[in-house]
């Protein structure tokens, strides 16, 4: 908790802050869309296909409407910096009751299975477990999605086996509301359970990609690593205070697990 770090390493020794940050058989509690998936092409396409089916709707009443697709830059700069679902609907030339309809068709899309599968992996977040892993460092995923999505995710990867327990939703919508308090609810289950299995949570980290994973390890007392390389701009992540903001998982790695505090421990 005493560490800030936007980016940067701080100026104490290796050794001494890999027995400070995540010392070996701790528990890393990490979110999964963001840090582990990149969701921001199904996001994009989502938000493309519930465009179509407005249009198509209206259509049907002989209505043409105005539509301005964003781009996928334009749209996720949006989603990072938390505009809302209808405001990008009005600058995509919807108004009124087109909005609503809009947003009516977000939620059956965003999960339908063809659109899952364009979820891919984050650079970088192999060699990222694997050293956690090789650290002796216990990798427990809570997420908004539902346990069986990031499994089947795993197992396409090949991940699976690194990780020690996934904590996710029961209901299939949760993961696009991203409610804190929901996630709040996933990392105390998670905190309880793994205590009652003899794990000591007392050196844990909480990483995530938004404002719900900072303020849920903020709400166990866990320090906290935003990463900016899923849905929120750096800028309205370091508005919630995490002990640290870097751009992905290796990153975060590297900071807490120095390459030299490793090597000290391997060897
Ligand atoms: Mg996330």
């Amino acid at each position: 908790m005493q560490d800030v770090a936007y980016g940067s390493a701080p100026s104490i020794t290796p050794t001494a802050t890999a027995s400070l940050r995540l010392p070996s058989g701790s528990t890393l509690f990490c979110d999964f869309d963001g840090p582990i998936a990149d969701v921001s092409d199904r996001y994009y396409h989502t938000y493309c296909l519930a465009l179509k089916a407005t249009q198509a709707d209206y259509a049907r009443q002989q209505i043409a409407l105005p539509i301005r697709r964003l781009t996928k830059a334009q749209f996720w700069y949006m989603k990072q910096n938390r505009v809302p679902d209808t405001t990008i609907a009005d600058w995509s030339g919807l108004s009124g009751q087109q909005v609503n309809d809009f947003l009516s068709h977000v939620p059956p899309l965003v999960n339908q299975p063809t659109l899952l599968h364009q979820d891919q992996l984050q650079p970088g977040v192999r060699t990222a477990l694997t050293c956690l892993r090789d650290r002796g460092v216990r990798i427990v995923i809570v997420t908004l999605r539902q346990a069986a999505q990031v499994l089947d995710f795993l197992h396409q990867y090949e991940l699976a086996t690194m990780i020690s327990q996934i904590y996710g939703a029961d209901n299939i919508e949760t993961a696009y509301k991203n409610r804190t308090e929901h996630k709040i609810a996933h990392l105390r289950e998670a905190i309880i359970d793994q205590n009652h299995l003899g794990f000591d949570t007392s050196h844990s980290w909480m990483v995530g990609d938004t404002e719900a994973d900072v303020c849920a390890g903020q709400a166990f007392s866990l320090p906290t690593l935003a990463l900016t390389c899923g849905i929120r701009s750096s800028l309205y992540l370091k508005g919630f205070s995490p002990t640290g903001v870097f751009h992905d998982l290796s990153a975060a790695v590297k900071y807490l697990i120095p390459q030299e505090a490793s090597l000290h421990v391997t060897n």
